[in-house]
């Protein structure tokens, strides 16, 4: 029998937690039947970064503008992306416009003007999305109900609502406007009964893995705030935990692994279209 293969479908891997033992990383990700990874973009800024990685490792890669970055971005930086989506538009490794979405936890973000920006930045960038008929991948914290209202505005093919935290009706909505939803480490902890018992309750069809590297660190790489004040550094998550998150939503469901790791390919694969040329 064949090892399972699976799809990360989040990993900030051109992040400079990365920058000293990527190569590394890269093996170990392949080494543990990690086929492929969605690179996503932040800001301008590391558009060519993610782009070209994505070429040197055979992964696949997003162009957007993230939350956390709009109080830095200007208008005009909107404009870049469209002119970035319109140059990569043949690139078989561009799948889908990201990161974007809407942060309601930082409490910088969300005083009016901020709230107005990020806003602004999604609606312009969900209308990028339409016009180069490319899925997104959204970054949903405390946000998800303006998300959707934002979707029911301006329709996209669908896509991933990425880290996704929200209720079973919330859920559900995504679903039917066409989105998967990512689960990665924050599944692997005990205490996170919510979360899991989304992931239980909801159909396996809607679920995609994902570890958004070099963040949300599953339990086994999760450094505690004493651990932490006694001076480990927080633990690094990598593609390569993949398999063993997918192991987690596996024992949850009451389902093999081998069968988590088809479903949540196949189901990247319908969410990220363009993943098909490579995983
Ligand atoms: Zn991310």
């Amino acid at each position: 029998m064949t090892s399972p293969t699976f799809i990360d479908t989040h990993a900030h891997l051109d992040a400079s937690e990365f920058a000293h033992d990527r190569t590394a990383v890269q093996r170990r990700t392949r080494a543990a039947g990690v086929s492929c990874c969605v690179i996503p973009a932040v800001e301008v800024a590391n558009f060519d970064t993610v782009r070209t990685l994505a070429h040197a490792q055979r992964d696949v890669y997003a162009l957007g503008i993230h939350p956390l970055y709009t109080p830095a971005a200007k208008l005009a930086d909107l404009d870049q992306l469209g002119a970035a989506l319109e140059q990569h538009r043949n690139d078989p490794r561009l799948v889908a416009v990201g990161e974007i979405g809407l942060d309601g936890f930082v409490p910088e973000l969300n005083t009016p003007e901020a709230l107005a920006q990020q806003r602004q930045f999604y609606k312009s960038q969900l209308e990028l999305a339409q016009q180069h008929q490319l899925p997104v991948i959204l970054h949903v914290r405390r946000s998800a109900d303006l998300l959707l209202k934002g979707l029911r505005e301006t329709p996209v093919l669908g896509g991933i609502a990425h880290a996704f935290n929200g209720s079973l009706q919330q859920a559900q909505q995504f679903i039917a406007l066409g989105f998967k939803l990512g689960f990665g480490g924050a599944l692997t902890f005990d205490r996170a009964l919510q979360l899991r018992r989304l992931a239980v309750e909801l159909p396996l069809s809607a679920l995609v893995l994902e570890t958004d590297a070099p963040d949300i660190p599953p339990h086994w790489v999760y450094r505690t705030a004493d651990q932490r004040a006694a001076g480990q550094p927080q633990g690094r998550n990598e593609p390569s935990e993949l398999p063993r998150m997918a192991q987690v939503l596996a024992e949850l469901r009451g389902i093999s692994v081998e069968e988590v790791a088809a479903a949540t390919s196949d189901n990247a694969r319908a969410a990220l279209p363009g993943l098909k040329r490579h995983a």
